[in-house]
C-alpha cells in the first residue's frame, strides 16, 4: 500500500552534560558508519545485500551494541550506494560527516512519564532520556490520522540535538472524477488557479511593507502565504498541473521575486509547492509537473507565443488580441498542459489550441 510520510523535527532541550554524552554517542556512531563505508568501498560493494558477519568489526571495537553496529552498517550501505549512479571514473569514496543516527524501533521508544515533557528513551548500549514537547506539526498530523512510525533520526546540526519523527498514513486512492486545473504561483497574486480562484492579492504590497528584519519577515510572510493557500478549494479537482521549476536555474518570473530577496522567494516557493504536493496527496489528486517554458507568453486562442504579448499584469496577444489577466493566462496554459498530458508547450497537440474557457 502506498504510504504518505510527514517528517516532524523537534529540538530536545538538554543540559550541557547530557548534550556532550549524546554528542559522543553520535560521534561513535559516525565512526562506525565510516568504518563500514571503507569496507564496502574497498570491496567495491554497491549491492543491496545486507550487512553480513564478515563485515562486522570485532566485538568491542565500537562502544555500541552489536545490533546498533549492524544498523550503522545499513546506513553506510545507503551512503555507498549513492555513488553507484555516477560514472565509474567519477566515483569517490564518500565520507559520512553528519552527526546523525537513524534508529529503528529496536533502539528507541516514547516514554510516558506523566510529565509536562514527553520523553524519548534511546537504548543502544548507552541509555538516554531525551525530553521534548509535542509541536503544532506533531498535533496536526496526529489529528489528520497519521501515526508515528518506528524509525526516528537523531541529528545535531550546530550543537543542538533534534529528533526527527516520521508520521505515516495510507495514501487515499486517486480520484476518478473532477476537473483538471492548473495553478500559477506568481508574484502579484500569489496563487492563481485556472478555475478562477485567486489567493494572496496584494502580497506584493504586503511584503514591501516590511523592513529588513528578515527573521520576522519570513515568519509573517509564511503565515500570510499559507493562510491564503488554505483558501484554495481543490475538492472538485481530480488532477492539478503546476510548473516544474526544479530544473530552472534563474527564474524570470515567480513568487515575490521583485518584492523581496531571492532567498526568501526560493524558500517560499519551495514550501508552497511542498504544501500543494501534500494537499494533493491527501485528497487523492494527481499532481503533474509541467514545463514553465513560454507559459506566460502563449495565447491559447490562436497558439501564438511572443514575449511582447505579456506586459506586467496584462496579457494581450499581439496576434489575435485575446486579452486576459497575465497570471490567469499562465494558469490556463499550465492547465492545458495537464489536460493534454504533455510536459511542454512545444509538444501541445493542435486540438488543444482555441480553448475559450474563462
Ligand atoms: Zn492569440
Amino acid at each position: 500500500m502506498p504510504v504518505m510520510r510527514r517528517t516532524v523535527r523537534i529540538a530536545s532541550p538538554l543540559n550541557e552534560g547530557k548534550l556532550e554524552a549524546v554528542a559522543s554517542f553520535l560521534t561513535e556512531y559516525n565512526r562506525c558508519v565510516n568504518h563500514f563505508i571503507e569496507r564496502y568501498w574497498s570491496e567495491r560493494n554497491f549491492s543491496d545485500t545486507y550487512v553480513d558477519s564478515t563485515h562486522m568489526p570485532p566485538d568491542g571495537h565500537f562502544a555500541l551494541t552489536a545490533r546498533l553496529v549492524q544498523c550503522a552498517g545499513k546506513q553506510a550501505l545507503q551512503v555507498v550506494k549513492s555513488q553507484r549512479m555516477k560514472p565509474k571514473r567519477r566515483r569517490t569514496m564518500p565520507r559520512f560527516t553528519a552527526l546523525t543516527a537513524e534508529l529503528d524501533g529496536r533502539f528507541w521508544c516514547l516514554a510516558d512519564e506523566h510529565n509536562s515533557f514527553e520523553w524519548v528513551k534511546v537504548q543502544s548500549g548507552f541509555t538516554f532520556h531525551l525530553p521534548f514537547s509535542k509541536t503544532a506539526m506533531w498535533n496536526k498530523w496526529t489529528e489528520k490520522g497519521f501515526t508515528i512510525s518506528r524509525s526516528m533520526r537523531l541529528l545535531m546540526p550546530g550543537g543542538t540535538l533534534f529528533m526527527e519523527f516520521v508520521f505515516e498514513k495510507e495514501r487515499p486512492p486517486e480520484k476518478t472524477t473532477g476537473s483538471v486545473e492548473g495553478i500559477d504561483l506568481g508574484y502579484v497574486d500569489a496563487v492563481t488557479c485556472s478555475d478562477g480562484q485567486v489567493a494572496g492579492i496584494d502580497m506584493n504590497d504586503f511584503i514591501s511593507s516590511f523592513g529588513r528584519r528578515e527573521r520576522n519577515t519570513h515568519e509573517q510572510v509564511k503565515q500570510k502565504v499559507f493562510g491564503e493557500l488554505k483558501n484554495i478549494d481543490l475538492s472538485g479537482v481530480r488532477a492539478l498541473a503546476i510548473e516544474d521549476l526544479r530544473s530552472v536555474k534563474s527564474r524570470t518570473r515567480g513568487m515575490f521575486q521583485r518584492a523581496h530577496n531571492r532567498r526568501l522567494s526560493h524558500w517560499l516557493y519551495a514550501r508552497a509547492v511542498q504544501w500543494l504536493e501534500q494537499r494533493c496527496e491527501e485528497q487523492g489528486i494527481a499532481l503533474m509537473r509541467v514545463s514553465p517554458w513560454k507559459t506566460s507568453q502563449f495565447c491559447r486562442l490562436c497558439g501564438n507565443r511572443d514575449r511582447r504579448s505579456r506586459s506586467g499584469k496584462v496579457f494581450r496577444c499581439i496576434h489575435c488580441g485575446h486579452t486576459d489577466d497575465a497570471d490567469m493566462n499562465a494558469a490556463q496554459n499550465i492547465r492545458l498542459l495537464g489536460l493534454a498530458g504533455v510536459y511542454s508547450l512545444r509538444s501541445l497537440p493542435g486540438r488543444f489550441i482555441g480553448d475559450t474557457r474563462l
